[in-house]
């Protein structure tokens, strides 16, 4: 296969280049612009990732060096991705200043983004401009009385917005972007967190809503509830797997389901479901990452 060739698979996107071609996230983007009821800000983005202990937030400089390091030891990397901690629309000047430096320096990668949504509108020209071309929207719900016990408040143009009002211009917002974002020809893959008793009778919806939107893929994933959030103070329970699975089938009737989501850390490095983040640099070379 020839780089160019290997270069256009993205392990998430593509089912069948997950266990070949490798994917990385770099933690640039430590605020949060919404408040998730599942979601303790001392942990990474659990819409996108894992919680663990919160990842080193990376300067643009430090995440383009880590970078041009991994690209050195680890050759199927294809896929440079910002995922968090926190939402990297929340920061923009970290992420587009990374996106700007890889672009520029290793313009053989393909780059991803991963966002709540809020913001993906508005900037939408920057995504183009520093060719990402894919990105991930996690959208729950197109229903606001259903994002009422989901969102706490958002904080959208320099106001907060609680509850159901909150959910209102969130939706709002993630439909635009997702419909702006796909018509520029740049692939969306939209991620929704599956809440049993919430949205669990509600993703078909979704489904039908962003593929209409030009949505490709969507990739059901079962609830991870952070220590210290409200839903972990509320008693809440991840789904069981026979239920994550009916709810994959019911959206698979409507639009590609991903299957292998594997709700990689902000700073995962590897094939999906390995994190190399560690023994990748622990060569001898003392370089902090
Ligand atoms: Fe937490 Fe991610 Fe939700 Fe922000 S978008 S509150 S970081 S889960
Ligand atoms: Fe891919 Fe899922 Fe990992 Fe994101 S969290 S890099 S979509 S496998």
């Amino acid at each position: 296969m020839s780089f160019l060739q290997q270069s256009t698979r993205h392990p998430c996107y593509d089912e069948l280049a997950h266990e070949y071609f490798a994917r990385m996230h770099v933690a640039v983007a430590p605020k949060c612009n919404i408040s998730c009821k599942y979601c303790n800000i001392k942990y990474d983005c659990v819409s996108e990732s894992r919680p663990g202990v919160v990842s080193r937030v990376l300067t643009p400089e430090e995440a383009y060096r880590k970078v041009q390091r991994t690209v050195a030891v680890l050759p199927r990397l294809t896929v440079v991705g910002i995922a968090g901690p926190g939402d990297p629309l929340a920061n923009p000047q970290e992420t587009f200043d990374t996106f700007a430096l890889l672009a520029e320096g290793l313009p053989d990668l393909q780059l991803c983004l991963s966002t709540n949504g809020l913001m993906l509108a508005d900037y939408a020209d920057e995504i183009e401009r520093y060719r990402i071309n894919h990105v991930t929207v996690t959208m729950n719900t197109i229903d606001p009385a259903i994002g009422s016990q989901v969102y706490q408040a958002i904080f959208y143009k320099g106001k907060a917005y609680r509850e159901q009002e909150a959910a209102a211009i969130l939706i709002e917002r993630q439909l635009a972007g997702i419909r702006e974002i796909a018509a520029r020809g740049i692939r969306v893959k939209v991620n929704s967190v599956l809440i049993p008793g919430v949205n669990d009778g509600h993703l078909a919806e979704v489904s039908r809503a962003v593929q209409d939107l030009g949505a490709f893929s969507h990739n059901i994933m079962p609830l991870i509830i952070s220590p210290g959030s409200r839903y972990e103070r509320e008693g809440r329970q991840a789904p069981d797997p026979e239920l994550t699975v009916k709810v994959q089938e019911e959206s698979a009737a409507i639009i590609p389901v991903m299957r292998h989501c594997r709700q990689c850390r902000a700073d995962a490095v590897g094939l999906l479901g390995e994190d190399r983040g560690q023994d990748l640099y622990d060569t001898g070379n003392s370089e902090t990452l």
